[in-house]
């Protein structure tokens, strides 16, 4: 098989597995939101069939430069990615997994902030912010401008940073989790956890939310570092908003116009 193809194949596992993870974890989150909260997605459906279209197009951008490093990872050597425990010291699993997310966050955060100026986020952001509220579908409903800059990110860092797979896997399931459950509509963590210690510097979907509903503020994915950092962080926000934007049939879309930059 030519390098190309095998390339292509590639690529396209990665799409396929990636919209897989997505219809599952999703699905799966749907499914408790209907049991815990019954009703609680009922007058979003139209909202949740755009949000499944864009997630799905987002799989195939995120499985390209997947497919392509893992072609390149198991025929040529390529990635810091290692297998065999020993070949780090023990610190550096718990370290990476840090490292990773931190990154992960910072380029998120940046990234985020540029997509909130007014041309991006009409060019591409305004796709995201179109779910009001958001639901756990939500996870991936990226435009594809706004996939390719999400989809670059890990790919990247295996170049850069060593980490045994088992880590990468840790890595990349926090990053599916929290893309989803802060997007749910609800907080899944008990009210102590999210407004103590770890709440404090940790991203629920109590703080998400609160983008979602005022746009210029709580830009972070993972942790509140650089919103602390930089004055955008607002402090937890509150469900009733989307309750209520859920009763009214999701009518809030057309209600905010952001235009200022971020
Ligand atoms: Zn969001
Ligand atoms: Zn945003």
């Amino acid at each position: 098989m030519s390098a190309a193809l095998a390339i292509a194949l590639s690529a396209l596992a990665m799409t396929a597995i990636v919209g897989l993870r997505y219809l599952a974890t999703s699905g799966g989150f749907a499914w408790l939101t209907g049991k815990l909260r019954p009703g609680f997605y009922d007058d979003l459906k139209p909202q949740i069939g755009r949000e499944i279209y864009w997630s799905l197009a987002s799989a195939a951008i995120y499985g390209v430069p997947a497919g392509i490093v893992a072609w390149g990872w198991a025929n040529e050597g390529w990635t810091l990615i290692y297998g065999d425990l020993s070949a780090m010291p023990l610190w550096h699993f718990p370290l990476s997994i840090l490292a990773y997310l931190f990154a992960h966050d910072t380029w998120f955060f940046w990234t985020h902030r540029l997509m909130h100026r007014p041309r991006w986020f009409r060019l591409a952001h305004s796709v995201h912010h179109a779910s009001r509220p958001p639901t756990a579908w939500a996870a991936m409903s990226f435009h594809p401008i706004e996939a390719v800059t999400g989809a670059v990110v890990i790919p990247a860092l295996v170049f850069l940073i060593p980490i045994h797979i088992a880590a990468l896997a840790i890595v990349l399931a926090i990053m599916t989790l929290m893309g989803v459950t802060n997007h749910m509509g609800w907080e899944m963590f008990p009210r102590r956890v999210v407004q103590g210690v770890v709440g404090r510097w940790l991203i629920t979907a109590s703080h998400h939310q609160r983008h979602h509903d005022e746009y210029r503020c709580n830009y972070g994915l993972y942790f509140r570092f650089w919103d602390r950092l930089c004055g955008t962080d607002k402090g937890l926000g509150t469900f009733e908003a989307a309750a209520a934007g859920a009763r009214r049939g999701g009518a809030g879309a057309a209600r905010h116009e952001p235009g200022a930059a971020a």
